[in-house]
């Protein structure tokens, strides 16, 4: 039965990167009625962040993921937190050491940089040089010793097997070798703190909790012959590894990283602007995975069935803000009204484009603004600059709205259309577009010449929804206002 893990370290907010991971596990987990686990990987005390963890678990939630085994839901393979399993790491660091699979190791920082100075003027590849080198057992016995007295407290290091291959078979690599000598030495598997390192803790937990198959982002294949060693120290079968190829960012070329400004990278960020999280989990899931033939458009069951892990791409993935926008307004189309109307209300409040605590009136005239936007937003967070015309003094005509306006009968057009939308019973739509169409009959100006002119003199721009809706919502003392302005 298939186990498998979303492994966050609660150092920074769910980025689309750790989204992918979460999604790719998750969606392999519900396709395959596996068991998907959460565990959180807190041992790197120092860079944790005070809302790590939640941002983590919150966001996923958002994005529709549930899990069945997390720190939030107990399971028989728990604790859930690595902070909390000191007890089971600590006695099999003892055992490693007690077999001499791994040592106490009192280099101290200053002397591994001594070290890594004179390597790099000799121009080698940083790594940790043996400190015990040519002693015998009672002359390290006798080191270690002396170290202890002197108040020192060591990290403990795995022995690094020499001369040897570690082979893997990566579901989306293939088959992959690591030579033991270039993985830079014996390796740190407990801290000065008493901590695990991320090394080590891994590979006890994907054991101790049955992960079948561990699917993570490529930035982790160098620690992968690392792990295999521990899981061959131990005697234990190393589970599948599938490493993800790196996201690329389309418009610089180069690898999305957290410091790149310019996107957001943030599941929080776009949750804020209005995205819609089916519309994310879609877009996600086309980053490095690609389904069978051409649609791109996709539920999340529809995924669930059709997620196969043998589809992860080998090429890397281009991540484009552009198609993330596209996908989202595919989404919004034909999202449910009440949806998109909360949040695009949520950000007209925000916006103090509405009050806080709106009439039922107010309410409604919000409902036919969003419902006229609805088929344009990219993000529900557009509407308060879409909707200007609406919500502000009117922007001022560009020369190519004024080019319009000069036409001939433009002035003509303007003119009736004050004169007779005064005269409207009712101030709606479907008036305003019979008091157009008398203009049409009695003038005999039709088209452009006589919608354009209309448009723009009342909504200032050139393009915008339905226009008889626009004026309606505009109101028709704003919309004389307007009109008068242009006719001045
Ligand atoms: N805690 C690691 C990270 O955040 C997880 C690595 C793994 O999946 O093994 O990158």
């Amino acid at each position: 039965k298939i186990r498998v893990r979303y492994a966050p370290s609660p150092t920074g907010h769910l980025h689309i990167g750790n989204a992918r991971t979460a999604l790719f596990n998750y969606l392999f987990a519900r396709s395959q009625k596996g068991t998907f686990v959460i565990r959180i990987e807190d041992t790197d005390t120092k860079r944790n962040i005070a809302d790590g963890e939640r941002s983590q678990l919150d966001n996923l939630k958002w994005l529709g993921m549930d899990w069945d085994e997390g720190p939030d839901k107990p399971g028989d393979f728990g604790p859930y937190r690595q902070s909390e399993r000191k007890e089971i790491y600590l006695p099999l660091i003892q055992e490693l050491v007690d077999k001499d699979l791994a040592y106490e190791s009192y280099k101290t920082e200053d002397e591994l940089e001594a070290d890594r100075d004179a390597q790099k003027a000799r121009n080698e590849m940083p790594h940790y040089e043996y400190e015990y080198a040519g002693m015998s057992d009672e002359e390290i016995a006798a080191k270690i010793a002396e170290s202890k007295a002197a108040g020192l407290t060591p990290v403990i290091r795995f022995r690094v097997p020499a001369n040897k291959k570690y082979e893997f078979n990566d579901i989306v690599k293939g088959d992959i070798t690591f030579d033991s000598n270039t993985i830079g030495g014996d390796f740190v598997i407990q801290k000065r703190d008493g901590m695990p390192t991320y090394n080590f803790a891994v590979v006890v937990d994907d054991h101790l909790m049955e992960i079948t198959h561990v699917l993570r982002g490529d930035d982790h294949i160098a620690n992968t012959p690392k792990q295999l060693m521990i899981y061959e120290a131990f005697g234990w079968d190393a589970p599948i590894f599938g490493h993800m190829t790196l996201i690329i960012n389309t418009e610089t070329g180069k690898k999305l990283s957290k410091r790149d400004e310019n996107v957001l990278q943030f599941i929080e960020q776009y949750r804020e602007l209005g995205y819609l999280p089916e519309a994310m989990v879609n877009f996600i899931t086309l980053l490095g995975w690609s389904p069978v033939g051409e649609s791109e458009i996709f539920s999340r069951q529809e995924l669930v069935k059709m997620f196969d892990p043998k589809r992860l791409s080998k090429s890397p993935a281009s991540f484009d803000g552009k198609k993330l926008e596209w996908i989202n307004n595919q989404y919004i189309k034909t999202a449910d009204e009440d949806k998109v109307m909360d949040l695009a209300l949520r950000q007209l409040i925000q916006d103090g484009k509405i009050e806080a605590d709106p009439s039922a009136e107010r309410i409604e005239w919000a409902r036919k603004l969003i419902s006229l936007y609805k088929q344009q937003m990219s993000y529900t967070g557009q509407i308060t600059e879409m909707a200007e015309v609406f919500l502000s003094e009117p922007p001022v005509l560009d020369d190519e709205a004024k080019a319009e306006l000069a036409v001939e009968t433009a002035p003509t057009v303007l003119k009736e259309f004050a004169e007779r939308i005064k005269a409207i019973d009712i101030f709606d739509a479907v008036e305003i577009q019979a008091t157009i169409k008398s203009i049409q009959k009695d003038t005999k100006i039709k088209g452009r010449q006589l919608y354009m002119p209309i448009r723009i003199a009342t909504t200032r721009e050139m393009h915008g929804p339905e226009l008889p809706a626009s004026i309606e919502l505009l109101g028709r003392e704003k919309a004389l206002a307007h009109l008068n302005k242009t006719l001045e």
